[in-house]
């Protein structure tokens, strides 16, 4: 009989953080392919688990998966953690679970900690609607694709950042999101756990050499495309427009950009209008 594959959610910090379920299929299993043996091995010693394990990361996945599917396929219950959180999300797993249900294998997803949702939970943000981008692209054109999704998206966002490039995304968001709000969820679980509040410049003037993990959620595009179909531009005046930006909280510099950009107009033909007037 095949072996089934078990996706076990493992703590994000506090080591409390780890379902009943999760030990008992530990326990359980014969074999654990892990992200980072040496670091899921201090995680079996707190549980008491001694348990043969693999290495299963991001650089030998394709590799790995054929032998995990292999052990699968020989009768091995094998469970796959990552070193923090859920797997599979900006984390190896998805590659292994994709080719297991390819070779009908039973897949068996053991829920946890995740940092996404635990960062949003708490954030004060809209929960009702998100969007899930993990890390942002390193390539350039990709990046700036995923910025411009980011301006416009009407739903929270949520972005996972490690703390030597929290600076560089900060100094990135700044452009497209002005007055928009940002919580940073730190160190999540841990002693030094936070959430700092504010627009970007806030928060680049508030965190000057990041330290921990951080998850950034972003508020989401409050003059949604709909509305500003509604307001039909063209039709509209500058004056009615820049009224309406007003009631959405925007101060009068980024009024004049808006307007600048939605007109497709010289920011000092506006600047003229509204603030020498
Ligand atoms: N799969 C994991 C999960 O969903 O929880 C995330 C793994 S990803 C490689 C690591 C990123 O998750 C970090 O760079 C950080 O953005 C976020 N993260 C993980 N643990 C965190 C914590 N305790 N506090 C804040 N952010 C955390």
């Amino acid at each position: 009989m095949q072996g089934k594959l078990y996706i076990v959610a493992t703590p994000i910090g506090n080591l409390d953080d780890i379902t009943l379920r999760a030990i008992r299929t530990l326990k359980e299993v014969d074999i654990i392919a892990a992200e980072d043996t040496r670091h899921t091995l201090k995680l079996l010693n707190h549980l008491e688990i001694s348990k043969p394990l693999i290495s299963y990361h991001r650089h030998n996945e394709e590799v790995k998966t054929e032998e995990l599917v292999n052990k699968l396929l020989e009768g091995k219950n094998i469970a796959l953690v990552s070193d923090a959180g859920t797997p599979a999300i900006s984390d190896p797993g998805a590659e292994a679970v994709k080719v297991a249900i390819e070779k009908n294998i039973e897949v068996i997803p053991i829920p946890g900690a995740c940092a996404a949702i635990t960062a949003l939970i708490a954030s004060g943000m809209d929960t009702k609607e998100f969007t899930f981008i993990g890390f942002l692209p390193q390539n350039k054109k990709n990046r700036k694709e995923k910025l411009e999704q980011i301006e416009k998206e009407e739903r929270t966002i949520i972005l996972y950042e490690a703390p030597h490039k929290l600076l560089k995304t900060l100094e990135d968001l700044k452009d497209i999101l002005q007055q928009r709000k940002i919580v940073l969820a730190r160190e999540l679980t841990k002693i030094h756990e936070e959430y700092i509040t504010g627009t970007v410049e806030e928060l680049q003037n508030k965190i000057i050499s990041p330290k921990g993990e951080y998850v950034i959620i972003i508020e989401k595009n409050g003059i949604t495309q709909e509305k500003l179909e509604q307001m039909k531009l063209t039709e509209i005046s500058i004056e009615e427009q820049y009224k309406y930006y007003e009631t959405q909280g925007m101060d009068k510099k980024e009024i004049i950009k808006q307007i600048a950009k939605t007109r497709k107009v010289n920011k000092n033909e506006i600047y003229q209008k509204f603030i020498k007037a």
